[in-house]
């Protein structure tokens, strides 16, 4: 009944690192207080052991001076000096057979028979398990130059004593370092894992109600989480933008798509009306003719404007002479500028070489050129200029036309956006996304400077 819940915590991250932060704590403190431990057993059995070799010495000289008579006297001396018996005293003949020996009472539970074994050739250390409890005799045996064998010994009870309380302090420590290291590593696992638990919230949000303008708070920190933040948040602004426009577009398209199919059909039914009249029906297939060529040009320009955007549109670039494509454009148009009295003049020099699809390019150019003699009334004029700057080829179009309002500037690029002084011009409002999508996906720029009522002046730079 506990286990899944238990099974789904331990899959959390953050009781993950609750764990990792803990043990990480744990085991330090562990390794630093072994380490003490072990430093501080080491330099008390070396000061016990300097302590022992110290009296050896001390018992050795007095022997050397006055004999076993001597050793005896010091130690009765000690004895009754009121001084606790610290160490074992014990003088062997050269065949290891006891001759004189100073066991206090505490020793008495000791086994000294391995004493009489082996008699040591120079100084070894010997240790006697007592025979009840964990106490140690630690004794050092040396040879003395007349061949009689000197031992001296301590027991390592204090010392253990000592490690002992040591012992006991790292166990009453070390529980509460435990709980210690498992709240800090909650309480620094929770505050790590924050953004993540916000960023889990947004996307639910997201998911569940689908309302794409959720956005994460803000974080003053410059760390990888405060950025994962600030990039998540700029990732669904655009996304936000992308849903708009793909939106904006879908009602563009299908407003403009309802009207030519709701003529169509308007223009069908009348011609089944009148089915008598061949002359209707001719000129009724005729208007539906137009009217689907027309629909197939909106959705096909869609297309490519699409596959521009992405980067799917396939480009056949090769080295293309700006001039020759401007010169193919002028001489389509030339006739439209006739007829509406525009003058034309060109100003480019004889060779502007750029690496780009040719067809395409010259769509955009004619596209461009197409808007000025548009939106210019009769009698105005056109230029259209070329030149090199800054590794760039730059086309100007200027005209002397109508000119584009500050609100719809920003706006003419859009898919299917028509500026209101247009509507009486024929155009789908693709016109420029297409120029814009072309030139962007050489790599290029487009820009525009216009002047209501004075003229306007778009400008494509495309890379060298
Ligand atoms: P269309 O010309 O079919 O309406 P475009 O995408 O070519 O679509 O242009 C979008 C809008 O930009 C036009 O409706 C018009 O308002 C404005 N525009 C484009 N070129 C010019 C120009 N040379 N002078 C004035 N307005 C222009």
């Amino acid at each position: 009944m506990f286990l899944k819940p238990l099974r789904q915590l331990r899959q959390t991250l953050s009781f993950r690192l609750t764990l990792w932060y803990s043990a990480i704590f744990v085991i330090s403190s562990l390794v630093l207080f072994v380490t003490a431990y072990l430093f501080l057993a080491n330099s008390l059995r070396q000061k016990d052991q300097e302590a022992i070799l110290g009296k050896l010495k001390d018992y050795q000289t007095q022997y050397q001076a006055g004999g076993i008579i001597a050793l005896r006297n010091e130690i009765k001396f000690q004895k009754y000096g009121g001084k606790r018996q610290e160490y074992f005293v014990r003088l062997a003949g050269p065949h290891n057979r006891t001759l004189f020996l100073s066991l206090p009472d505490q020793w008495a539970d000791f086994d000294l028979a391995p004493l009489d074994g082996t008699p040591p050739s120079g100084q070894i250390w010997m240790h006697l398990r007592a025979r009840h409890d964990e106490n140690v005799l630690e004794i050092v045996s040396l040879r003395l130059a007349d061949g009689f064998i000197l031992q001296v010994g301590k027991d390592t009870e204090s010392r253990e004593d000592f490690l002992e309380t040591f012992r006991g302090i790292f166990v009453g420590v070390m529980l509460p370092v435990i709980l210690l290291g498992f709240l800090g590593g909650q309480f620094l696992a929770s505050r790590a894992l924050r953004p993540i638990r916000q960023l889990i919230r947004t996307v639910r949000t997201i998911t569940e109600t689908g309302d794409v303008e959720a956005r994460m708070p803000a974080t003053p920190s410059g760390d990888e989480l405060g950025e994962l933040a600030r990039l998540f948040n700029r990732m669904l602004e655009k996304i936000e933008a992308l849903i708009k426009g793909m939106k904006g577009t879908l009602d563009n398209v299908a407003h403009d798509l309802r009207t030519p199919i709701t003529r169509m059909r308007g223009t069908a039914e009348m011609a089944l009306q009148s089915p008598e009249d061949p002359a209707a029906c001719r000129e009724a297939l005729g208007d539906c003719l137009e009217e689907s060529e027309r629909i197939l040009t909106m959705l096909n320009t869609l297309m490519d404007i699409a596959e521009a955007e992405t980067g799917t549109l396939p480009l056949k670039k090769a080295r293309v002479n700006l001039a020759g494509l401007l010169e193919d454009v002028l001489d389509l148009y030339r006739y439209v500028a006739e007829e509406k009295r525009i003058t034309v003049i060109n100003d480019y020099p004889m060779e502007l070489w750029v690496a780009a699809d040719e067809n395409r390019l010259r769509q955009a150019l004619a596209n461009l050129l197409d808007n000025a003699l548009k939106y210019t009334p009769a009698g105005g004029r056109v230029e259209v200029k070329a030149r090199e700057a800054d590794r760039e080829a730059i086309v100007a179009f200027q005209d002397t036309g109508v000119g584009i309002s500050p609100e719809d500037l920003p706006r003419i690029w859009d898919r299917l956006y028509r500026g209101d002084k247009s509507r009486s011009q024929r155009g789908l409002g693709l016109g420029l996304s297409l120029v814009k999508a072309i030139i962007e996906a050489h790599g290029g720029r487009v820009l525009v400077t216009s002047t209501p009522g004075a003229g306007s002046i778009f400008e494509i730079a495309l890379p060298r």
